[in-house]
């Protein structure tokens, strides 16, 4: 699986795909990417020091993503992220959280000391949707909770039972508040939820504007951003 790339056509900066320890939840009926995580401590921090160690400050921005949150990377972990923020003069760190650990927040900013941008898998701000299909566990309102506590959110597009009008005031949402946003298109895996193949094309005929918005990323295919598999 490649854990490590350089995103250069938006928002440059490095990424990295960490090992972490099994998502809190585990529950989000579209998700088998949790089958990344581990309970190994020491398998996962080896896994990790080897792809933090690929990291060059390149572009001073660093993206640490994990199949879960990244309050379930391990101590040593952290730590490591943290020496090569300082060795590498990292001035911007992009991190993923469920929003479950909203509170917490502010005490990773702590922790590293640099500006950190929290990325939110919001999927869909349809609340039935979210919390009733996708069952993500993210009970929040509307779009200005999220914004309180987050600057970045991921979308998933082409679910089958999603309709275009939850997606239009999705796009909506995010191309008039949010800083930045990821649009995932669904890809199927082993779960049992399906691809509306109908609603992609709609999707893509659609909204091809995003391509040339510099604050909003679109995965075509879930290893777009170079890493995963
Ligand atoms: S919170 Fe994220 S990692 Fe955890 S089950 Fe849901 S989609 Fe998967």
């Amino acid at each position: 699986m490649d854990r490590y790339n350089i995103i250069e056509n938006k928002n440059n900066r490095e990424i990295v795909l960490l090992k972490s320890f099994p998502c809190f939840w585990g529950k989000c009926s579209f998700c088998d990417y949790i089958e990344d995580n581990s309970l190994n401590e020491d398998k996962i921090n080896k896994l990790n020091y080897e792809i933090l160690n690929k990291i060059t400050g390149k572009y001073k921005r660093l993206e640490v993503i994990n199949s879960g949150s990244c309050f379930e990377l391990p101590k040593k972990t952290l730590e490591k992220i943290k020496s090569i923020i300082y060795e590498k003069n990292i001035k911007i760190l992009f991190l993923e959280s469920h929003w479950a650990y909203k509170d917490k927040l502010e005490e990773m900013k702590s922790y590293f000391g640099i500006p950190i941008i929290f990325k939110i898998g919001v999927e869909t701000f349809d609340y039935n949707f979210r919390n009733k299909v996708l069952n993500k566990n993210a009970t929040f309102k509307d779009y200005n909770d999220v914004l309180r506590y987050f600057q970045s959110v991921c979308i998933m597009i082409g679910i089958k039972g999603q309709t275009k009008e939850m997606i239009q005031n999705d796009m909506d949402i995010i191309l008039n508040n949010f800083e930045y946003a990821t649009i995932n298109i669904f890809t199927e895996n082993t779960t049992n939820i399906k691809r509306d193949e109908n609603l992609i094309k709609w999707f893509k005929d659609s909204y091809k504007f995003l391509n040339h918005i510099d604050k909003i990323e679109v995965l075509y295919e879930n290893t777009d951003f170079g890493v995963g598999d």
